[in-house]
């Protein structure tokens, strides 16, 4: 019998009847190879068993016995359920990288750096390669993890060195081939930190990916291998940059000739990939620069790198000039609400609710929350912190007249769900701020209905509507 190599994966589940609980697996054994195969993770473990019609499966019973079993399967999962991954932690050190710009006393887990390409393709996280080896290379490359997402910052090595603070990962143009060659897409992004990566070796970073590009047809890559897409993005710093490498702020001014400069050249670019865009501006270079977002056309027909902040402002504008004039817009008639929001898209928010009340009759005032917690620099609705949103809810909660607002309502962006233990927890009790302070905290103090946004109006209303039941 095979020796096994490595540890396994613990079953933490069995479908009931799956061909694995016929074949005597059970929950609480461990998977220790399929194939012959040590199994890695989920990804491999659905890369491997898709790989044949039988399937050789050993496991690890709790009292170390092996079993071996083969199953016929068809290429189809087996009926079991795995522990967790382990995350693969980073071990660069960014000039701009928002973890060590955290003030202190917050949870644990906002700490972690991430550093896995396991997430880069499944959630569009983007990773340096830093972790990635060859072998690592050579398994994206056969399970076809693609399309992935890779922070470059710099093609030029001793650029990249300084960005990612680690001489040792300046190279990331010969990964990069590396993927290509073996078929895969990515889609890259640049942070532009003054000083360090922008200027020429910016201009050389946008040709030398453009080289990369992948073949563009009909509106998306077709699985060849090369660059989807690149996103520039400006760097992000916090009022906690003590001890850490000095980074010029990106001003209005800097925002301003940005966008002036390459804002055109992201049109040539699309222009010369079959009229899709390529090189992506994220809307924080419109929004420090003071400056209209482009029209619809300027941003992918999917939206690409939306979660990385290219096209959300944009996005919520055609959405909600559609959804104004529908008839579901009335539902707005007669709502006093508070909206609060970071205040880089407040002014295009407030814009919006203007709209808004020339088709109906609504009380709706819009708030931008200024972020004590991570410096005033920090302009987005994302990195908001309870303790922000209620100093600001109390100030702005009355209308003129005195009367107050019958709802607050707050960005989705700045709260997340937490698993819920008992099973039964309102929903407002597991939406949690950054600073672990809860929706329902919040509710209590201000004692008014506090509200998620939503994406878009639509969702506003919906939300709205939910909280009333
Ligand atoms: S890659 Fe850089 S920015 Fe990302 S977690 Fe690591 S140090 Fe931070």
């Amino acid at each position: 019998m095979l020796v096994p190599r490595h540890g396994g994966i613990k079953i933490i589940a069995i479908v009931p009847d799956s061909l694995a609980e016929t074949a005597g697996i059970s929950r609480g054994d461990k998977l220790l190879e399929i194939n012959g195969e040590a199994v890695l993770d989920h990804l491999n473990y659905q890369f491997l068993v898709s790989q044949r019609d039988f399937t050789e499966v050993m496991v690890e019973k709790p009292n170390g016995n092996l079993l071996r079993v083969e199953l016929e399967n068809g290429g189809d999962a087996l009926g079991i359920s795995l522990a967790q991954d382990k995350i693969k932690v980073c071990r660069q050190n960014c000039v701009f990288c928002f973890v060590h710009q955290m003030p202190q006393g917050f949870r644990k887990s906002l700490y972690l750096k991430d550093e896995d390409i396991r997430l880069s393709f499944l959630y569009g996280h983007f990773t340096t390669l830093s972790n990635s080896d060859n072998d690592e290379l050579n398994r994206i490359i056969r399970e076809g993890l693609s399309p992935i997402h890779v922070s470059v910052h710099a093609t030029d090595p001793a650029a990249r060195a300084r960005v990612v603070g680690n001489t040792k990962h300046g190279d990331i143009l010969s990964k990069i081939d590396h993927l290509i060659d073996g078929g895969i897409e990515i889609h890259t992004q640049v942070v532009i930190a003054p000083g360090f990566n922008d200027g020429e070796i910016w201009e050389r970073t946008v040709t030398n990916l453009w080289e990369r590009r992948a073949c563009q047809t009909s509106g998306s890559g077709n699985g060849r291998g090369g660059i989807l897409s690149l996103s520039c993005i400006p760097v992000g710093l916090t009022g906690h940059r003590q001890n850490l490498p000095l980074v010029q702020e990106i001003d209005s001014d800097y925002a301003a000739k940005w966008v002036n400069r390459w804002k055109k050249e992201a049109r040539c670019f699309a222009k010369a990939w079959n009229g899709e865009p390529w090189l992506l501006l994220a809307d924080e270079w419109f929004t420090r620069a003071g400056l209209t977002l482009p029209g619809r056309n300027f941003y992918s027909s999917d939206w690409t790198q939306i979660e990385n902040g290219v096209g959300l402002i944009r996005r919520f504008q055609e959405h909600s000039r559609r959804f104004i004039k529908s008839v579901r817009a009335k539902d707005f008639a007669g709502l006093r609400l508070l909206l609060l929001t970071g205040s880089s898209f407040a002014p295009y928010l407030s814009q919006t609710i203007e709209l808004l009340k020339q088709y109906v009759d609504s009380k709706i005032k819009v708030a931008a929350v200024p972020n004590r917690a991570f410096g005033t620099s920090v302009t987005v609705a994302g990195l908001l912190c309870g303790h922000d949103l209620l100093e600001s809810a109390q100030k702005h909660k009355f209308f003129a007249d005195g009367s107050t607002v019958d709802a607050v309502v707050i960005p989705s962006a700045s709260v997340r769900a937490m698993p819920d233990s008992s099973g039964h927890a309102k929903p407002a009790d597991i939406y949690q701020f950054l600073d672990d302070t809860t929706v329902s905290e919040m509710q209590s103090k201000l004692k008014l209905p506090v509200i998620l946004s939503g994406d878009n109006l639509s969702q506003m209303l919906f939300n709205i509507a939910d909280s009333t039941q």
